[in-house]
């Protein structure tokens, strides 16, 4: 997608293959992507969001590993997923705090039969990868693997010693891949300034553009993500039926009045449906 365009009933997005319409849009990326995309569609109100929370934007280093299950097999009792915590002292992200999820034995989709696919993944601040020349990017790469791979050891002791796969996503990878402005995820780090009745709304552009995703209320993370496009969904559906009414009672009005005696020749089945 590289523009939005439009308004109610009539927007347009242009894509690098075709332009598509639409009756509304659920813009489900960062606002400050939407921003960038719909110009013509958002204002002053999302500015103000946008804006205010510039300085709690926050980033994640991913591990991505593919193992032989040997250096998986240590007995957790089942468990694949682990929540660890290096130091009570130490602020957290960049591997203090960092989960650890194994794929399951039988999910070949994520790795081939006697192998199995670990993520590992921490907080960090972007400004951390930002502006790094390509030289001292490597360099930050090697090391933050190399901390998150020693700090799992304490779950998994052989963990990466023969990796077949071992890649680490950092915020210029989201920036890159996923098209999130600055490699930031996961929204907005919480407060009472912008969380529940101060967090960012969906109806914050013109009329049937929605705003969804981790960026919109109730924000951070995949589970809210999804209750909010739910909202979004809700709340578009009741727009589309407000419009179908809307254009039928203009259609019924527009129509011929029926002659005294003649049948009625308008019923209500010949307006056809405004479709969105
Ligand atoms: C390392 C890491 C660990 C995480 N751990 C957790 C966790 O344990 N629990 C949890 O709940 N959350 C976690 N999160 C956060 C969670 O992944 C995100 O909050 C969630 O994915 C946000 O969903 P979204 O739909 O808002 O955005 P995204 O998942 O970013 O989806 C937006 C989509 O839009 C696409 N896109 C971008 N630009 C364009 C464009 N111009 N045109 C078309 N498509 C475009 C992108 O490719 C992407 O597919 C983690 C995130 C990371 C990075």
């Amino acid at each position: 997608m590289s523009n939005i365009d439009g308004e109610l009933g009539a927007f347009s997005l242009r894509t690098n293959r075709q332009i598509y319409s639409a009756s509304q849009v659920v813009c489900a990326l960062p606002i400050q992507a939407t921003r960038q995309l719909a110009p013509n569609c958002v204002g002053p109100d999302l500015d103000r969001y946008i804006e205010r929370d510039e300085t709690a934007l926050g980033g994640g280093l991913v591990l991505c590993l593919g193992v032989p299950e040997s250096e998986v097999q240590p007995d957790h009792r089942g468990h694949r997923h682990h929540q660890l915590l290096q130091s009570y002292e130490q602020p957290l992200g960049n591997g203090n705090n960092m989960f650890i999820s194994v794929s399951a034995p039988d999910d070949f989709l994520s790795a081939p039969q006697g192998s199995r696919s670990v993520m590992i993944s921490t907080h960090c601040a972007l400004q951390e990868w930002d502006r790094l020349n390509p030289a001292d990017y490597l360099r930050a790469k090697q090391l933050a693997t190399d901390k998150l791979l020693g700090f799992a050891r304490r779950v998994y002791p052989n963990l990466g010693a023969c990796a077949r796969v071992i890649e680490l996503g950092t915020p210029r990878t989201y920036e890159k891949f996923a098209g999130r402005p600055l490699g930031a995820i996961g929204g907005a780090r919480l407060s009472m300034k912008n969380s529940n009745q101060n967090a960012v709304p969906y109806d914050l552009c013109k009329p049937g553009l929605w705003l969804a995703g981790d960026t919109t209320w109730p924000g951070l993370g995949t589970v809210a993500s999804i209750l909010g496009a739910r909202h979004v969904s809700e709340g578009a559906l009741v727009l589309s039926r407000k419009i179908s009414a809307r254009h039928n009672r203009q259609l019924s009005e527009r129509a011929p009045r029926p002659q005294n005696d003649a049948p009625n020749m308008t019923a209500p089945r010949s307006c056809k449906p405004f479709r969105l």
